[in-house]
Parts: structure tokens; C-alpha cells; sequence
């Protein structure tokens, strides 16, 4: 009775750049091979607060295409690298 299969990580409207392919999944957590952490963007939110925003990806299931990286929470204070310091 379902019109359209429910399948919240693979909206049918996302489609692959590179082979058009639907079978995007959204959501893969970005990580290191030895599972000891995660690749992110680091934040400052607050004085003392120190964060890492974990990476999350679309990947395509077909191709294997990363269709784009991005994070879940895009208003933390991130932390800019200071160029002017020399280390
Ligand atoms: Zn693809």
C-alpha cells in the first residue's frame, strides 16, 4: 500500500554526478581505518569548549563516487588556522 518505499538514507531525488546512479547513500561517517577517531573540522564553541564536527559523506553505491562532505552542524565557532604565526 506504500507508494513510495521508505528509504530515508536514499532520497530518489539525489542522483550521482558522476554515473547518474541513484543509489547515493547519505550520512557515512568519515573515520580512520583503525577506528580511533574521525576526520572533522575542529570548533571553539565557548572559551574552553574544543571540538571536532565529525566529517559525513554521500557516497555512491555504484561508482563509489563522494558526492560531497559535509557536517551535521554547520554553526560552530570553527577554528582558522593563523597564518600570520609562524610555528
Ligand atoms: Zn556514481
Amino acid at each position: 500500500m506504500t507508494e513510495k518505499p521508505t528509504t530515508p538514507n536514499n532520497p530518489s531525488d539525489k542522483t550521482c554526478s558522476h554515473c547518474q546512479s541513484t543509489a547515493l547513500t547519505i550520512g557515512v561517517s568519515v573515520g580512520l581505518s583503525a577506528e580511533t577517531g574521525w576526520i572533522g573540522l575542529k570548533y571553539k564553541d565557548g572559551r574552553l569548549f574544543l571540538g571536532t564536527e565529525p566529517f559525513l559523506a554521500e557516497v555512491c553505491g555504484s561508482c563509489g563516487h563522494i558526492e560531497r562532505l559535509y557536517v551535521s552542524n554547520p554553526n560552530h565557532k570553527w577554528t582558522i588556522q593563523d597564518k600570520s604565526k609562524t610555528p
